[in-house]
């Protein structure tokens, strides 16, 4: 927060000029617009078995899947439902539906049976696209749910069970009959939810504008603030039914010309062995990643030297794990992206990644993105009537368009942002200000702590107390008087712990969150006995 109360100089905008955006484009027309430059480029690369698609199939396809959704039915507005892990068939699915004016709402295939009912009926989705093994979730519940192959279409792409479709149902279909339609820029094309880090994840209508609009701030221009080139080995383990990753990684990838190296899910050896394998050139990671590239000894074993920038986003990453990174990847540029789904997303981007790149400093989070502006603002301040109300302003557009994201930081004299903590997870010691995310970054730079999270405790004297969740390093000891002390070393009274529990895991989001609702949750539950 800024206490300076001049209106203009709280308004911040990119070192890098504006640029004209084709935003006019429905979204596919945008992210292929160059396609002929790049036509036999690998474009998607999937991990598990090294099939690759270039520019030109993976474009095919996605009219196959465009003219084979038609096919069933699915006709402009009308929503499908993406329930996969990352995999080539995602990809195809999310620009078919573009194609003929229909939207996308993203799923995390983890989610149980009521919660992907919830998203599927909120969102009116016609039609499932998912894997086998998650079809068992799509029957079994105990209450009335409409019927596989009656009510709703299942298509897998694997083996298909009872009642559902094949894949190949949507990209062997004529790419000669995609409908016509006309699609307006203000047009629905993606419904992702919010990680639901402070609350139950909301769903995010997001119009092929803003999505272009997002793509175009990061890789067009003649000097694009996130230079992917033509040679990128782009690394997409972060789920692609998170904005972070169907954004940042696929679409800009796509725009760009850059290859998408897919893998379903996040394991630490298979991960190394392809960025050695596919020589990965661009990681996007998220801090929990981060934390297992700059800790797990396993990494040394391999060759990461292709790695040429590490873009970090979606949760605060403290100086010292940056740090910690630097020295497994020394050659490569390290930096931030932060945004928010309802932004779609990216609102700040290091500059250090630009073709002509900026100086930028350890732990900032990047300047804002061109064609923005950013303004800081006192959470307490009165100039803003509602401000006082941080539940309904976090995610609220105001009168003047200002989309206000929650978070608390500060903008430095260069112009970096720096983001310190969400304004939900302050912790009020007293009068005192204690952000959680600072003293996470000082616990996971201790040597024998794995993992860990900072939350409140309520307090009859102070309020709320901070108290840590500490996941220690296989095989070393670690007593709760040694965490106190080594944190209290290095903090101010207020934000020193005063309790600490150790624990197996930290409870994190798929997009990379500490959920700290979880272990405040915790907290309040008494232990059973
Ligand atoms: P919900 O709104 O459902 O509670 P969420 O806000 O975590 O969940 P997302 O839209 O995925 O859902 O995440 C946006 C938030 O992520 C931002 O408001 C910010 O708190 C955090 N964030 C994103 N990038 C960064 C970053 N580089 N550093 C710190 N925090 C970040
Ligand atoms: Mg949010």
């Amino acid at each position: 927060t800024n206490s300076n109360n001049n209106e203009k100089t709280h308004v911040f905008k990119s070192k890098l000029p504006d640029i004209p955006i084709n935003n006019h484009l429905p979204v596919h027309t945008y992210c292929f617009e160059n396609l002929s430059t790049f036509a036999d480029n690998p474009c998607l690369i999937a991990g598990s078995t090294g099939k690759s698609y270039s520019f030109a199939e993976t474009h095919l396809i996605c009219r196959r899947t465009a003219a084979g959704l038609a096919g069933l039915g699915i006709k402009k507005g009308d929503v499908i439902m993406i329930l996969l892990q990352n995999c080539a068939e995602f990809v195809f699915s999310f620009m078919g539906a573009s194609m003929i004016g229909a939207v996308t709402t993203t799923a995390n295939p983890f989610y149980t049976s009521p919660e992907i009912f919830k998203q599927f009926k909120g969102s009116q989705a016609k039609i499932i696209i998912t894997q086998s093994q998650y079809v068992d979730k799509l029957r079994d519940s105990n209450e009335k749910f409409p019927e596989i192959g009656e009510d709703f279409t299942v298509i897998t792409v694997d083996d298909p069970p009872e009642n559902c479709l094949h894949f190949s149902a949507l990209s062997e279909a004529n790419e000669n009959q995609i409908p016509q339609v006309s699609i307006d820029p203000d047009d629905a094309v993606a419904l992702p939810f919010s990680s639901g880090t402070t609350g139950l994840p909301k769903g995010v209508i997001l119009t092929h504008k803003s999505l272009i609009t997002s793509v175009a701030q990061q890789v067009d221009g003649e000097n694009p603030n996130l230079f992917l080139k033509g040679d990128d080995v782009v690394l997409c383990v972060l789920p692609l039914f998170h904005i972070y990753s169907l954004n940042s990684v696929l679409l800009c990838s796509l725009r760009a010309g850059s290859a998408v190296l897919l893998m379903q899910k996040f394991e630490i050896r298979a991960l190394l062995e392809l960025i050695q394998k596919h020589k990965v050139s661009v990681a996007a990671v998220v801090p929990p990643l981060v934390l297992a590239l700059a800790k797990n000894p396993m990494v040394a074993e391999f060759d990461l030297s292709s790695i040429r920038v590490v873009l970090s986003g979606a949760a605060p990453l403290g100086k010292e794990l940056e740090g910690a990174l630097r020295s497994r990847v020394p050659q490569a540029i390290l930096g931030q992206g932060y945004g928010m789904t309802e932004a779609g997303p990216v609102l700040s981007m290091c500059l250090a990644f630009a073709k002509q790149p900026f100086p930028t400093k350890s732990g900032s989070c990047g300047t804002v993105v061109r064609n923005a502006e950013l303004k800081v603002i006192d959470p307490d301040s009165e100039n803003i009537g509602y401000l006082n109300d941080p539940e309904a302003t976090a995610t609220t557009i105001d009168i003047e368009g200002w989309l206000h994201t929650g978070d608390i930081g500060y903008v430095d004299d260069d112009d970096e942002i720096f983001i310190v903590d969400r304004v939900k997870e302050i912790i009020k010691f007293k009068g005192f200000q204690v952000p959680p995310a600072e003293l996470e970054a000082l616990l996971i730079n201790h040597s024998c702590i794995a993992d860990a999270a900072v939350v409140p405790q309520k307090d009859e004297v102070a309020g709320e107390v901070p108290v840590a969740f500490v996941v220690r390093t296989k095989g070393l000891e670690l007593t709760e008087e040694a965490v106190k002390e080594y944190v209290a070393n290095q903090v101010v009274f207020y934000k020193r712990l005063h309790k600490v529990y150790f624990v197996h895991a930290i409870p994190k989001s798929p997009s990379g969150k500490i959920l700290r609702k979880d272990l405040r949750a915790k907290l309040a539950t008494p232990p059973s006995s």
